[in-house]
């Protein structure tokens, strides 16, 4: 591990060097801005961040790599379109305490922090009131009181922004605060850091969660193959040594993703690196991000001709988020022919 990564205490000092400025990103790119859709209007709006780690799994001198264009502030995200929303996924209509969103039976989620290690730029929670919703650390007691106060809760999802950008010292108390409560039997962790900033998973971030007596499952958040290097495979490595479930969400983006033979890559690297393909995203339409928007037709016979050419357990489930349902929607893979 040390050998990979750095070491244990400068995740952080990785974090502060990342790309957030167009011109340096692009610079390192060896593309220049003036031939790019790039946008200091849509950047003031919704910051850039780009870790180095992640940076350097960027093709260079290409403007359609697609781990770029998942972070590039552009002109399109200035357009408005009456179906993209600044809530599509109805998650102000569910917080049922400050800092806890309960959607679904059995299971809350708790809104950490607002900060990421990257931003992307199709966030569904981009435009969330995190300065007054997420879980401060001086008003953990409400949202803590809350769980307590409901038995049928078995698993909490601890979300963000990124949930792992806390520091050990906050996940620490959390953790313990968790623990007293009995009928939680699991904690997952939904979580793009292990992708795209892997110095973060320390020993002593692992020795942290050992201590937990829950069953503890990692969500991961890869939408392409190149995301995974070996700095990842190392991560995950460490976890299932550790014996935490690790599944893996994507968004089906366009021009990213959208292409069979990008997902079968994608399901099989994440195989490879001991993560299970689990959920596809139907886009969530939030404000601005139309320009990522594949079609449901065309998502359909994507994943229908994946059901072809992959074992079924690498074909991760389409579903979408849909505000005020009771669960994900799974999608209907019936309702249009295959390609041909
Ligand atoms: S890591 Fe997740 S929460 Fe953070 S910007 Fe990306 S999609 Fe949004």
């Amino acid at each position: 591990m040390s050998t990979l990564l750095n070491t244990p205490q400068n995740w952080q000092q990785h974090l502060a060097k990342a790309f957030t400025d167009i011109t340096e990103l692009c610079q390192f790119l060896n593309l220049d801005p003036k031939d790019l859709p790039v946008s200091q209007q849509a950047e003031q709006k919704f910051s850039l961040r780009v870790p180095r780690n992640y940076a350097n799994r960027i093709k260079k001198n290409d403007p359609k790599d697609p781990l770029l264009l998942q972070v590039l502030p552009v002109t399109h995200e200035l357009l408005t379109d009456t179906h993209y929303t600044s809530d599509p996924v109805g998650d102000i209509n569910a917080l049922a305490a400050p800092g806890i969103i309960h959607k679904y039976q059995g299971r809350a989620l708790l809104i950490n922090t607002g900060s990421c290690a990257i931003n992307c730029r199709y966030c569904f929670r981009k435009e969330f009131p995190y300065a007054d919703q997420h879980l401060r650390r001086d008003a953990q007691s409400s949202a803590l009181d809350y769980l307590q106060q409901q038995p049928t809760i078995s698993e909490v999802i601890l979300s963000g922004g990124d949930p792992l950008i806390l520091n050990d010292d906050r996940l620490h108390h959390l953790f313990a605060a968790l623990k007293k409560i009995t009928h939680i039997k699991r904690i997952r962790i939904h979580s793009r850091i292990p992708i795209v900033l892997p110095e973060r998973i320390t020993p002593e971030l692992i020795s942290l969660l050992n201590q937990t007596d829950k069953k503890i499952i990692i969500v991961l958040h890869c939408n392409h193959p190149n995301e995974i290097d070996n700095t990842v495979k190392a991560v995950t490595k460490q976890f299932i040594q550790n014996e935490y479930t690790v599944l893996n969400q994507s968004v089906l983006l366009k021009n990213i993703n959208d292409s069979v033979e990008t997902l079968q890559q994608l399901s099989e690297t994440l195989f490879d690196a001991q993560i299970q393909p689990y959920y596809l995203h139907l886009l969530d339409k939030v404000t601005g991000t139309q320009h990522f928007n594949v079609q449901k037709e065309d998502a359909i016979r994507l994943v229908n001709t994946l059901r072809n050419t992959l074992p079924g357990y690498l074909v991760p489930q389409l579903v979408q988020e849909q505000a005020g349902k009771p669960a994900k929607t799974v999608i209907n893979l019936q309702s249009t022919r295959q390609f041909e």
